[in-house]
């Protein structure tokens, strides 16, 4: 029973001794409200680190009591957002709208040690007087409440549901989670989820509130500022792994100054005492330049594999061949798109016509010599090109973009020699040809 006391004992503690002897047991446990934006998917990485450090469980609990916020293809997204990361669950999910019974057989509980009142249908639970609630957070450390600041909060509703605060307490217990990993909004919540575990005289896990990941502008993520879906971001061409690492440095560090982890490598050196309690900044230049990190890194023939599933009708061959070239360039798996288009399509001079800026002239003496090429490489290719740059007095910049768009009918394009090696000599003879004739 409540003893309305100012000295009432720590209720929770990271040392508990019954959380450290059992098996780490964690969840992820959105409301299907929408879709979840890739901040939300870090609070399921952690716990995914976490668990596959300590060899324990990770299971997934869809909190869909607000009937009202419900967004039918939420559940879905959410399961796909962690199937893509590869954060796979333990157990079936569990779906706490499935389990009204339990929130009401626990409500007579309640109801009996007269710690509830109706109010118009609904439950509320009855805040003592009076009282210190406070908890040894794992990233905040002693985090401590006046129950006075709080007001009765409902426990069941008038529809039957269950609130936020009655079914995760009782949903955590009943599933034996050792770590409550959340955003660090759900702190003002955590004292009335120690009343509830003192109510039912249960231990509380281990609070592990994370900070909430702020935009460039210092505000709450937006949508603006990156908060797109982990679905999104691997559509226009991020991995998996340049995510997962990623989000992983956003409110933790490892040890050392490495930055480059695979999955398996961060659950290794994830550990709690390295999350920071300051709010991570989401900077997607940073997103950028670990995907191009990953980009560079990936063995060429799965970057093939993974270029084609996304360009089926690009053989996984010709990209084999091309990747060498382009590979520096990409920070996105879409950039082959743009980089590589050259070498399966035609260009359409016409958009940036106007950037040739060489004569109808000087592209036949180009083509002239080039014709005479016997080994079609890319230091022939260039010797030529340098010599009619030299004899006209041309600037680099001029020459090598009026022959990228010739190439390609694009203002970015791979580096050109090496493409026009690729490209064959015919069909680099054809478009400068094409490129010469439209300056007519
Ligand atoms: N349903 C809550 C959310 O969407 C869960 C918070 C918690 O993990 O306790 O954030």
């Amino acid at each position: 029973m409540l003893k309305a006391t100012e000295t009432e004992p720590k209720i929770a503690s990271s040392k508990s001794s019954a959380a450290k002897s059992q098996k780490v047991r964690v969840r992820y446990a959105p409301s299907p409200t929408g879709i979840p934006h890739i901040g939300n998917i870090r609070t399921a990485l952690f716990n995914y680190l976490f668990a596959k450090k300590e060899q324990g469980q990770f299971l997934l609990r869809i909190e869909d009591t607000d009937r009202t916020r419900l967004v039918p293809e939420a559940v879905e997204k959410i399961k796909e957002s962690l199937s893509l990361l590869g954060l796979d669950f333990h157990e079936e999910e569990m779906y706490q709208s499935k389990r009204l019974d339990v929130y009401k057989k626990h409500l007579e509980i309640l109801k009996e040690k007269k710690l509830v009142y109706e109010d118009e249908g609904a439950w509320r639970f009855k805040i003592p007087k009076n009282k210190k609630l406070s908890w040894d957070d794992a990233v905040h450390g002693n985090v401590e409440f006046k129950s006075d600041v709080l007001e009765d909060f409902v426990t069941l509703k008038s529809d039957g549901y269950p609130t936020y605060h009655f079914a995760n307490v009782i949903d955590d217990h009943q599933t034996q989670i050792t770590h409550v990993f959340r955003g660090d909004e759900w702190i003002p919540s955590t004292p009335k989820h120690l009343l509830l575990y003192q109510a039912f005289g249960w231990e509380p896990p281990i609070f592990v509130h994370v900070p909430a990941i702020l935009g460039t502008d210092h505000k709450k993520l937006s949508k603006r500022q990156g908060a797109k879906s982990v679905i999104e971001f691997v559509e226009e061409g991020y991995l998996p792994e340049a995510i997962i690492n990623f989000l992983a440095f956003l409110g933790w560090a490892p040890k050392d100054e490495r930055e480059i982890f695979t999955q398996t490598e961060l659950a290794q050196e994830f550990s709690i005492d390295r999350i920071n309690k300051n709010s991570p900044i989401f900077n997607v230049e940073k997103l950028n330049w670990f995907n191009k990190e990953w980009i560079k890194n990936l063995q060429s023939d799965d970057l093939a594999r993974r270029i084609n599933e996304r360009y089926p009708r690009y053989s996984e061959e010709k990209i084999n061949q091309i990747l060498p070239i382009v590979k520096d360039r990409m920070v996105t798996l879409d950039d082959f798109g743009l980089l590589g288009a050259l070498f399966f399509e035609k260009p359409n001079l016409k958009e940036n016509q106007k950037d040739i800026t060489i004569t109808q002239q000087q592209f036949e003496e180009i083509i002239t010599d080039l014709i005479k090429i016997n080994a079609w490489n890319e230091e022939e290719i260039s010797k030529i090109v340098q010599s009619v740059m030299e004899k006209n007095n041309l600037q680099k910049a001029q020459m090598y973009r009026s022959i990228g768009i010739a190439l390609s009918g694009k203002l970015v394009t791979p580096p050109i020699f090496p493409a026009m090696e690729i490209l064959g000599k015919e069909e680099t003879l054809t478009r400068l040809n094409e490129a010469a004739n439209s300056k007519r």
